[in-house]
């Protein structure tokens, strides 16, 4: 009898994914938050995402059914963020190519997302020639229209919208990502940057906080009796 070679599925492991939030990009996006993320900058809010064996491992072919749901349900984008999406470079590689493939489908006519223009954006926190000088590193992030590349820096706000310091960069890297993200480059945003969504006995803070957005959050939340506890971004 014939070998034939096992054919494994691509998988991600992931800390969660959540449709719709509209923090990490524009308009209304499935994220994906990878798990696993070796940097460790001091005062990262997701804390819980660093254990590479925290979370689950999902197989591409279901995130991507997660991602044509959000199509038929109106997404204007997808988010990958972290963790570190990059320290697990093949299957990310898989992930964004397939979301790719699935948007030119839905865009189409007759799809289900007809003419719109939706986009692909990826956080990391490597630099950006971190990110060029690395095949593997280079190879996945082939599909994604724009990167939010960079370290936290604590010690460096900022109130560009989508970045959490002042060091960190919005990379469009296509036509599509060039034309969707020209007006945001340099925009600015002074009011709260964060989304609240109830989880199953927590809450859930999707978004990349201002300065002190944290602290006054759990300010609020004290004045009315309520004290968080396990916060992400507490060692
Ligand atoms: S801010 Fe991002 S890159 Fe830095 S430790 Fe947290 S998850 Fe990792």
């Amino acid at each position: 009898m014939e070998n034939v070679p096992e054919r494994r599925e691509p998988t991600l492991r992931i800390s969660r994914t959540h449709f719709p939030v509209e923090t990490l990009g524009p308009g209304r996006r499935l994220v994906i938050w990878s798990q696993g993320c070796g940097l460790a900058c001091a005062g990262c809010m997701s804390r819980h995402t660093w254990d590479p064996l925290g979370g689950a491992d999902r197989t591409v072919p279901s995130l991507l059914g997660l991602w044509r749901a959000a199509l038929a349900r109106g997404a204007d984008g997808l988010t990958v963020s972290g963790g570190e999406p990059l320290d697990q470079p093949a299957a990310l590689a898989a992930l964004l190519a397939g979301a790719a493939r699935a948007r030119a489908e839905a865009v189409a006519p007759g799809g289900p997302a007809a003419g719109r223009e939706i986009d692909l954006l990826l956080y990391t926190g490597y630099e950006e020639g971190e990110v060029a000088g690395d095949p593997a590193r280079r190879a996945a992030v082939r599909h994604a229209d724009a990167l939010v590349t960079g370290r936290f820096r604590a010690a460096e706000p900022t109130a560009l919208v989508w970045r959490g310091s002042a060091n960190q960069r919005l990379l469009p890297r296509t036509a599509r990502g060039r034309a969707r993200y020209r007006e945001h480059l340099a925009r600015t945003e002074s009011g709260p940057r964060l989304q609240m969504v109830e989880g199953e006995g927590d809450v859930l803070l999707y978004g990349v906080p201002g300065r002190g957005e944290l602290a006054a959050l759990e300010r609020r939340l004290r004045r009315v009796g309520i004290t968080l506890t396990g916060a992400s971004w507490r060692p």
